[in-house]
């Protein structure tokens, strides 16, 4: 990448939400975090946010246009969204509720990923980790159940094999579940 340009204030884009506390963006609707949005000429190089409470604040360096800048804001808001919804939900309790129920194993260790773009969820099965992407945090219960379901059976079925499937189905919302994630675009697992 190339540098940023040297400061100038002649010709820096404005954001529409220079500073000050503003609501958080129209598209991210649930407004459960305040934002603060500061242009600053000691940052740089990148954009950073610190979350306190429910106040999300970010620093843009004043280089970026107003456009990256706003793309920036929201890519980090709704990255602190993700994560608090994901903070609602125990994991390995729920997922060591939903292995007794279809008699399947318990993970060792399943977390949050932020990192996760093309995977819904991941599971290893030689360790027993099972990883699920944080964007799933804010869909319906139902929704995370299965793909939880989904990942335990891959502890012991590795591929979408007639018996992993046979396992799978036991879980009575797949199908439902299986059409809202393709609707939210990504896989489920490789
Ligand atoms: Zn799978």
């Amino acid at each position: 990448m190339a540098p940023p340009p040297p400061f100038d204030a002649t010709n820096t884009p404005e954001l529409p939400f220079d500073t000050g506390l503003v609501e958080a963006p129209g598209a991210l609707t649930a407004a459960v975090l305040r934002v603060e949005v500061v242009r600053s000429r000691r940052r740089t190089k990148s954009v950073a946010a610190t979350l306190h409470d429910d106040l999300v604040r970010v620093s843009v360096p004043t280089w970026m246009t107003a456009i990256e800048a706003d793309e920036a804001v929201r890519s980090m808001v709704a990255r602190f969204e993700r994560s608090v919804a994901a903070e609602r939900l125990d994991l390995p309790r729920r997922a060591a509720e939903l292995a007794r129920r279809y008699d399947l194993p318990c993970p060792a260790v399943i977390e949050w990923r932020d990192n996760m773009r093309m995977r819904w969820g991941s599971c290893q099965r030689t360790t027993g980790v099972i990883h699920l992407s944080n964007r799933l945090a804010r869909f319906p219960d139902w929704v995370i159940d299965y793909v939880i379901v989904h990942e335990l059976a891959h502890l012991v079925e590795a591929n979408h094999s007639p018996r992993f499937w046979a396992l799978v189905d036991r879980y009575p919302k797949k199908e439902r579940a299986t059409g809202y994630l393709i609707a939210k675009g990504g896989e489920l697992d490789e």
